[in-house]
């Protein structure tokens, strides 16, 4: 199995605890970020494969820290995958006009969370073909 670079971005430690868990139970490894501003710093400095944002961050929200990522060349063709509690009819499309990729809901389900994360991270079609 492809082992892969996550950073997670979270401000609740239990959330944070429970996502890395099962994260690190399938073999990826996990960077932790509890604010947008490190969210930023560790884009930049670890390369990660992909990053899950949670969108109620303090200070700089997740669609700004969105923004900011796909408005540089070097970051933005990480995947982001937003894991928000925002279940109201037009949040989905907020979270899409901000260039985020993906998309879970929280409470996340244990049973599903890892396989739909790694959903972002197959090969487009093109790339994988001999
Ligand atoms: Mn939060």
């Amino acid at each position: 199995m492809t082992k892969y670079k996550v950073l997670l971005v979270e401000d609740n430690m239990q959330n944070r605890y429970l996502a890395t868990y099962l994260l690190e139970q399938q073999g990826h490894e996990v960077l932790q970020a509890d604010s947008g501003v490190r969210c930023l710093a560790l884009a930049a400095s670890a390369a990660p494969d992909v990053i899950l944002l949670d969108i109620q961050l303090p200070g700089m929200d997740g669609h700004t820290v969105a923004r900011t990522l796909k408005a540089d060349p070097q970051l933005k063709h990480i995947p982001i995958v937003a894991v928000t509690a925002y279940a109201m009819a037009g949040d989905r499309e907020k979270v899409f006009a901000a260039g985020i990729e993906g998309y879970i809901e929280k409470p996340i389900d244990t049973a599903t969370f890892v396989a739909e994360v790694e959903r972002f991270l197959r090969p487009a079609p093109t790339e994988g073909a001999a």
